[in-house]
C-alpha cells in the first residue's frame, strides 16, 4: 500500500489569516483530501514577541469559514500531538541533548556584541555574507566552565559539515542545491532555551510524519538547514515543495502593509464576499486545472487537484477577477442567502428606516445579478435613498432629445392615474404613453429611465420605478421637465 500522505499548514499566530497563508493551507488541504491523506495544523508560536492574543483561534476560525477542515491540531487533537510548539519544548530539548551528546551540536557562549564584532571584521575583509566563525566549536570543558562562571548562557549550535551539497527535488521548482560551506554552524536553541524555527520545524515534521512540506517560496533557503537536522538525527527527509510568490499587478510581492489591496480573509468576509468564491479564487492562485473552466466547487477541486500543476511563475493577485468570481457565485446563490448577505449593509448605513423588510428584499433581488459583494449594495442602490439625483452628461444627451418632454409629460399623467402603484400597472402606464405619443423602443424607455434614475443603464425598468415609489418618480420627472423648460 502506498504511504499515506500527511501534510501540514504551520501558521505563526501573529495576526489574521492572510491570503498567502490561506493559499498555503488550501493547497495542503486539497493535496490531503485528494489523496485520502491527512491535513494537520501546527501552531508555530515560539516567537513570543510576534504572537498576538487570539491569533491561533482567528487562523482556525477563518480557515473554517473558507470551508477548510483538518484532521489533527490543537483543537481536535490527534496521535502526533501536542500541536502547539510551545507545548513541545521538552521534545525539542530531548533532541538537542542527543545532538550535544553525540558531538553534533555544541554550546556557544558568545555574546551578541562578540558575534556582531565578528561579522563586522568579516565584512571589513570583503566577505559578502558573513557567517559564524566557529570560535566556540571546540571549547574545552574548562573553558566552558569559565564562561558559565562569568554568568554567560549558552546557545546551542549545530555543527555544519564542510564541503557538503544539500540537494532536493522540489515538487514545484525542480532540482535545488545548497552548499554547506555557505552556512556557519547555526543556532538550534537560543540562550533563552527556545528552539529556533528551523530546528523545531524539522523535529516536528519528522515526528508528525509529514510526507510533503508544501509551503511558500520564502522558505526555500531554510530547507538546507532543515535537511541538516534530518541528517544529524538520521531521519528521512520529506518531499519539499515551494510555491511561488503572490504578486500584485505591478509584479511586486504582496506586502502586508500595502493597503491598496485587501489581503486578509476576514476583511473579505466583512465586505460580504462568499466563502466558496474566495476558496475558488485562492485555488486558482498559483495552480490551474486542465482546460479553460474557472468555476469549481470545493468537491470538484478535490477531485481534480494535482500538485504537478502548481505554477512555476508568480501568481498575480487580481482583485477584479475575484470580484467577477464572487458575482458569479452571488448570481447562482439562493435569493434568501443574498438577502442575508446584503441586508446588513443597508441597515448599517442607516438606509432602511421607514422602509419595509419586503421592500428591501425586493431591492436586493433587483440588484442580485449585478452585485459583486454584499457591501456594494449600498452604492449600487444609492438612487433609491435620496430624492435629488444628478444627471451626468450621457443622461443629459438622452434628455435633450426633442421627443423627450412629450413622453415624460404623458408618462407622468399616466402614472398619476394608475389605481395601485405596482410593477404591472407601471408597465401599463408605459404602454399607454406609447399609444398616446407614438414613441416606442429607445425613444420611449430611455427618457423614462434616465429621468427617474439619472442612469442610462440599469435593472428592470418597471421594478425600478416601482421600488422608487410613485412620489419620487413623479418628482424627478417634474424636475427634468423644469430643467428642460417645458
Ligand atoms: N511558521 C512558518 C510561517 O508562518 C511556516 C513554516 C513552514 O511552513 O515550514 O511562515
Amino acid at each position: 500500500m502506498a504511504q499515506e500522505i500527511r501534510v501540514r499548514y504551520a501558521p505563526s499566530p501573529t495576526g489574521h489569516l492572510h491570503i498567502g497563508n490561506a493559499r498555503t493551507a488550501l493547497f495542503n488541504y486539497l493535496f490531503a483530501r485528494s489523496t485520502n491523506g491527512k491535513f494537520i495544523i501546527r501552531i508555530e508560536d515560539t516567537d513570543n514577541k510576534r504572537n498576538v492574543v487570539g491569533g491561533e483561534e482567528s487562523q482556525m476560525k477563518w480557515l473554517k469559514w473558507l470551508g477548510i477542515d483538518w484532521d489533527e491540531s490543537t483543537d481536535v487533537g490527534g496521535p502526533a500531538g501536542p500541536y502547539r510548539q510551545t507545548d513541545r519544548l521538552n521534545i525539542y530539548n530531548q533532541y538537542v541533548d542527543e545532538l550535544l551528546q553525540r558531538g553534533l551540536a555544541y554550546k556557544c557562549y558568545m555574546t551578541e556584541e562578540e558575534l556582531e564584532q565578528e561579522r563586522e571584521e568579516q565584512k571589513a575583509q570583503g566577505v559578502l555574507i558573513p557567517k559564524y566563525s566557529g570560535a566556540h566549536r571546540d571549547l574545552t570543558e574548562e573553558q566552558q566552565k569559565q564562561f558559565e562562571e562569568e554568568g554567560r548562557l549558552p546557545s546551542i549550535r549545530l555543527r555544519v559539515s564542510e564541503n557538503r551539497t544539500y540537494r532536493f527535488k522540489d515538487m514545484v521548482k525542480g532540482d535545488i542545491s545548497f552548499e554547506s560551506n555557505d552556512f556557519g554552524d547555526w543556532v538550534i536553541r537560543k540562550k533563552n532555551g527556545i528552539p529556533t524555527y528551523n530546528f523545531a520545524v524539522a523535529v516536528d515534521d519528522h515526528l508528525m510524519e509529514i510526507t510533503h512540506v508544501l509551503r511558500g517560496e520564502d522558505h526555500i533557503s531554510n530547507t538546507p538547514k532543515q535537511m541538516m537536522v534530518y541528517e544529524a538525527l538520521g531521519w528521512d527527509v520529506p518531499t519539499f515543495g515551494h510555491m511561488t510568490l503572490i504578486v500584485n499587478e505591478q509584479r511586486k510581492k504582496l506586502s502586508k502593509r500595502d493597503e491598496s489591496i485587501i489581503q486578509f480573509i476576514e476583511q473579505y468576509a466583512d465586505l460580504g464576499y462568499l466563502p466558496e468564491a474566495l476558496f475558488n479564487y485562492i485555488a486558482l492562485l498559483g495552480w490551474s486545472p486542465v482546460g479553460e473552466e474557472e468555476i469549481y466547487t470545493r468537491e470538484e477541486f478535490i477531485k481534480i487537484f494535482d500538485p504537478n500543476r502548481l505554477a512555476t511563475s508568480p501568481a498575480v493577485f487580481d482583485p477584479t477577477k475575484l470580484k467577477w468570481l464572487n458575482n458569479e457565485y452571488i448570481k447562482s446563490a439562493d435569493l434568501d442567502r443574498i438577502v442575508t448577505l446584503a441586508l446588513p449593509f443597508l441597515k448599517k448605513a442607516g438606509l432602511l428606516e421607514g422602509k419595509s423588510e419586503e421592500w428591501a428584499k425586493d431591492l436586493i433581488a433587483l440588484y442580485k445579478e449585478q452585485l459583486s459583494y454584499g457591501a456594494e449594495i449600498v452604492e449600487l442602490t444609492d438612487l433609491f435613498f435620496k430624492k435629488e439625483i444628478g444627471y451626468p452628461e450621457e443622461a443629459m444627451e438622452v434628455l435633450n432629445r426633442e421627443t423627450v418632454p412629450e413622453v415624460l409629460k404623458e408618462f407622468k399623467n399616466q402614472l398619476l392615474q394608475v389605481e395601485e402603484y405596482r410593477s404591472d400597472s407601471i408597465k401599463g402606464a408605459i404602454k399607454a404613453t406609447q399609444k398616446e405619443t407614438n414613441q416606442k423602443g429607445k425613444n420611449l424607455f430611455m427618457p423614462i429611465r434616465v429621468a427617474a434614475t439619472g442612469q442610462t443603464h440599469g435593472r428592470d425598468l418597471n421594478d425600478t420605478l416601482y421600488l422608487l415609489g410613485q412620489e419620487v418618480v413623479v418628482y424627478r420627472i417634474e424636475q427634468v421637465l423644469n430643467v428642460l423648460n417645458k
